[in-house]
C-alpha cells in the first residue's frame, strides 16, 4: 500500500471515489489539456499533483474561446486525490480472480427467436442495440481485461481513448450489464468473446465493500440470471447482497454505506454538494429494492428502509433558492450533480414501487419535475448525457406506475437526445475530428507515440502503452453516446468526448423504453410508446415522424390498449382491424380494441402535426457542460432562444446554428418527409424479461 505526498494511501482514496466522479474528471482532462503547465498523466502524475497542490488558485485559460475559471483549493485537491487514487489503480497488479460462476458464450446470447420482415425505415431501438453492443465491446482495453478506457477525446488528433483521468474501472460493472441488456434487445451475435471475457473479468475484480461498483455488479448478475439460471451466480449474487448488509452502517433509522460532508465548493460543472452520498446510497437502495421486490425477499427491506431514511435527511434537499412558502425537503428539490440525484430519485423510486410506498413516489415526482425545469426537456437536454438517461428511467417508471402520465416525456427523451447523441456515423465523427480547433496532436509515426499538444499547451506527454490508445478510435466507438447534452445544435470543441458513463446510462434508458414499449398480460397488451418494436405478443411498425400511422402485426392479443401521443387530436384518429374500420373507444389518451384474433393487422392513423416552439438555454456554449443545479456563485446565465420545429415529438430544425465546422445536431432532413421507406430487418423476440 503506498502513500502519497498528501499522507493518503491509495487504497483509502479508491474507497471513497464514486463511479461517477467520472463526469467530473472528464472536464477536468478538457481543463488539463489546456492548462498551460499542467502535462503529467500516467508516469508524470504525481509530479503533477504536487505542482497543482503548490499553484491551488490556478488560473485555467482553454483555448481562446473559453473563459477563465478559478478552482478553488479544496476542488483541486479533491481532483489531484482521486488522479492519485486513479495512479493507484493503474499500477496494480491484476487481480487474483475469484469469481466461481463462468461466464459462456451460450449464457450471454438469450435464447429466442429470429425472423426476417419489412418494416418502416424509422427509429428502432433494436438496431440501435446492435450498435450498442458493437460500441460497448470496442470502448473496452485489450490490454487491460477488457476493462473500459474511461473516455474517448475527439477534440484531439487522432482521437485517443484513455483511461487515465477517471475513477478507475468504476464504471466497468454499468457496461457489463448495458451489454446485456442490449443483446436482449437485438438478440445481435456479435462481439461475444469480448464480452465474455470482460464480465468475467469484472467479477473477478469487483471487491464485495458494498460501494457502487459492487452494487452495479449485482445489478448485472441479476439481469444475468434472468438468462442462466446458474446456481453459482446465485451464491454470486446472495453473496453480495449479504456484502450490503455487512457494510452498512446504522444509526437509529437511518443505513449507510458512504457518509461524507457535502462538497460545496463551485467548480466549473456547478455545485457538486451532496451528490456523493446521494449517488451512492442511491444506487444500492435501487438494486436492493429490485432484489427484494423480485424474490420476496423481505429480508432484504429493513436495509432498504434504513437507505431510503438516509437519503430523505433534509440537509441533502436545500436547492438554491426556493420559494419562501416552499419546503424543499418534501418536495424533492435540491443544489447539485444532476445525476447524482437521479441516481437518489431512481432508488427512491424503485423502492417506493417495492413497497408501494406512495409518499417516497409522490416525492420522487416532485424532485422529476425539479430536475425537469433544468435545461430544454422537450428534448431531453439535461447538461450531461447520464442525467438524460435517468431522466428516461424516472418518466417510464413513474408512468407505469400510475404516479403520472410521462409518456410523452420518455418519447421526447428517446426520439431527440437519446438517438441523436448516439455515435452512428463514423464519416461525420471523422469530419469534426478534423475540424480546427484541436487541444493536441498525435504522432504514431514516433516510436513513443508521442503527443504533441498544441501552443497553448506547452509541453508533450507520451502516450501510455497501457492506459492510452489512438487504435481505431472513431471505429470502435461507434455505438456509443456522446457525453455533451448542453447545446442543442453542435458540440463545442471542447466538450467533444464520450465518456463511459454516459454510454453505461444512455444504452439502458433504451432498454427501459424498448421494454416499456409494449406489456402484456393475460391476453390484454397495452402499447405506451409508438416506437418499433418486435414481442412475443405483437409486432409494431412506426410511420412516425413521417406519418401518424402505426400498424401492428397481432400474434397472442385478444385485447389492445394503444396510448396515442399528446399531441394528437383525439377526434382524429381512426383504426382498422384488416380492411374494416374498427369498433374502439377511448379511455383517456388509451385507445382500446377488443375481439382481436392472431394475424390480425391493427392499422391506427391520425394526422401528423407540426409545432414550431421557443425554447431557451441559458448554458452557454463556451462554457463546459453544466451538470449541477447550482451553477455557482461567479456563473451568469447566457440566454439562447432556439426556434425548434417538430412533426410530433421530434425534432426536425433548429436554430440559431453554431458557428463553424462542429460535430453538428439536428441535421435531419431525411425525417422532414410524408414519404415513408421500408426497409428489411432480422427481427428478434426473446421470452425473457427483466424486472428493471
Ligand atoms: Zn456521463
Amino acid at each position: 500500500m503506498m502513500s502519497n505526498s498528501l499522507g493518503w494511501t491509495h487504497l483509502e482514496l479508491q474507497a471513497e471515489l464514486p463511479d461517477d466522479a467520472l463526469p467530473l474528471m472528464s472536464s477536468e482532462m478538457a481543463v488539463m489539456q489546456s492548462k498551460d503547465k499542467i502535462h503529467a498523466i500516467g508516469s508524470r502524475l504525481k509530479n503533477w499533483a504536487t505542482l497543482t497542490l503548490q499553484n491551488p488558485q490556478a488560473e485555467v485559460k482553454m483555448g481562446q474561446s473559453i473563459k477563465e475559471w478559478t478552482m478553488n483549493q479544496t476542488r483541486w485537491i479533491a481532483i489531484t486525490a482521486m488522479l492519485l487514487a486513479v495512479a493507484g489503480v493503474s499500477g496494480a497488479p491484476a487481480p487474483e480472480p475469484a469469481a466461481v460462476y463462468t461466464v459462456t458464450d451460450e449464457a450471454l446470447l438469450p435464447p429466442g427467436e429470429y425472423y426476417e420482415r419489412k418494416v418502416p425505415a424509422t427509429l428502432d431501438l433494436a438496431e440501435r442495440a446492435r450498435v450498442a453492443v458493437h460500441g460497448l465491446t470496442h470502448m473496452l482495453n485489450d490490454k487491460d481485461l477488457y476493462s473500459p478506457f474511461e473516455h474517448a477525446f475527439f477534440n484531439t488528433d487522432p482521437p485517443c481513448m484513455s483511461r487515465v483521468f477517471g475513477p478507475g474501472r468504476g464504471c466497468w460493472s454499468k457496461l457489463t450489464e448495458a451489454t446485456l441488456l442490449a443483446r436482449l434487445m437485438s438478440g445481435t451475435e456479435e462481439h461475444l468473446d469480448i464480452q465474455r471475457q470482460s464480465l468475467q473479468n469484472m467479477l473477478a475484480w469487483t471487491q464485495f465493500d458494498g460501494i457502487t461498483p459492487m452494487v452495479r455488479a449485482l445489478s448485472t448478475c441479476m439481469t444475468l440470471h434472468e438468462q442462466d439460471p446458474d446456481p453459482a451466480l446465485r451464491q454470486l449474487i446472495e453473496k453480495m447482497v449479504s456484502s450490503l448488509h455487512e457494510t452498512a452502517r446504522h444509526d437509529g433509522s437511518m443505513s449507510w454505506n458512504y457518509a461524507q460532508d457535502g462538497a460545496f465548493a463551485d467548480s466549473k460543472l456547478g455545485v457538486i454538494g451532496w451528490g456523493w452520498n446521494v449517488f451512492i446510497q442511491g444506487n444500492a437502495l435501487r438494486v436492493l429494492s429490485r432484489y427484494a421486490d423480485g424474490r420476496g425477499a423481505d429480508d432484504a427491506l429493513p436495509l432498504a428502509r434504513g437507505l431510503k431514511n438516509f437519503l430523505l435527511q433534509e440537509k441533502f434537499w436545500k436547492p438554491d433558492g426556493a420559494p419562501k412558502a416552499v419546503v424543499p425537503h418534501e418536495r424533492a428539490q435540491f443544489a447539485g450533480h444532476h445525476h447524482s440525484y437521479t441516481a437518489a430519485l431512481m432508488g427512491l423510486l424503485r423502492y417506493a414501487e417495492a413497497t408501494n410506498d406512495r409518499q417516497v413516489a409522490e416525492f420522487v415526482r416532485a424532485g422529476y419535475e425539479f430536475l425537469r425545469g433544468f435545461g430544454i426537456a422537450r428534448i431531453g437536454m439535461f447538461g450531461e448525457m447520464c442525467t438524460t438517461g435517468d431522466m428516461t428511467f424516472l418518466a417510464i417508471k413513474l408512468s407505469e406506475m400510475g404516479v403520472g402520465d410521462y409518456w410523452d416525456d420518455a418519447d421526447c427523451y428517446v426520439r431527440n437526445q437519446l438517438a441523436e447523441l448516439q455515435i452512428t456515423d463514423a464519416e461525420k465523427m471523422l469530419r469534426a475530428v478534423k475540424a480546427e480547433p484541436i487541444f493536441a496532436r498525435v504522432d504514431p509515426t514516433r516510436p513513443d507515440g508521442i503527443q504533441q499538444l498544441k501552443s497553448d499547451v506547452q509541453e508533450e506527454r507520451p502516450l501510455h502503452e497501457v492506459d492510452d490508445t489512438i487504435d481505431r478510435v472513431i471505429e470502435r466507438t461507434v455505438g456509443s453516446f456522446l457525453s455533451d447534452s448542453g447545446t442543442p445544435t453542435c458540440i463545442p470543441k471542447h466538450r467533444f468526448l464520450a465518456t463511459v458513463c454516459c454510454t453505461g446510462n444512455c444504452v439502458p434508458a433504451l432498454f427501459f423504453a424498448w421494454d416499456s414499449t409494449v406489456r402484456f398480460q393475460r391476453g390484454h397488451a397495452q402499447i405506451n410508446l409508438l416506437l418499433n418494436r418486435a414481442s412475443p405478443w405483437l409486432d409494431l411498425d412506426s410511420y412516425l415522424p413521417h406519418q401518424g400511422k402505426v400498424v401492428i402485426e397481432n400474434k397472442q392479443a385478444e385485447t389492445l390498449a394503444v396510448r396515442i401521443p399528446g399531441w394528437v387530436a383525439l377526434d382524429r384518429v381512426t383504426a382498422r382491424v384488416n380492411e374494416s374500420a374498427a369498433d374502439f373507444f377511448m379511455n383517456g389518451r388509451y385507445l382500446h380494441l377488443a375481439g382481436l384474433e392472431p394475424g390480425d393487422r391493427i392499422t391506427i392513423e391520425f394526422p401528423m402535426v407540426e409545432t414550431t416552439e421557443t425554447h431557451t438555454s441559458v448554458w452557454g456554449q463556451q462554457e463546459f457542460w453544466m451538470e449541477s443545479t447550482n451553477p455557482g456563485h461567479a456563473w451568469k446565465p447566457s440566454p439562447t432562444a432556439y426556434s425548434f420545429r417538430f412533426r410530433g415529438n421530434t425534432l426536425i430544425e433548429v436554430s440559431p446554428r453554431c458557428e463553424g465546422n462542429l460535430y453538428k445536431l439536428y441535421e435531419r432532413r431525411a425525417l422532414d418527409t410524408d414519404e415513408v421507406t421500408m426497409t428489411a430487418v432480422r427481427r428478434f423476440v426473446t421470452p425473457i424479461s427483466i424486472d428493471w
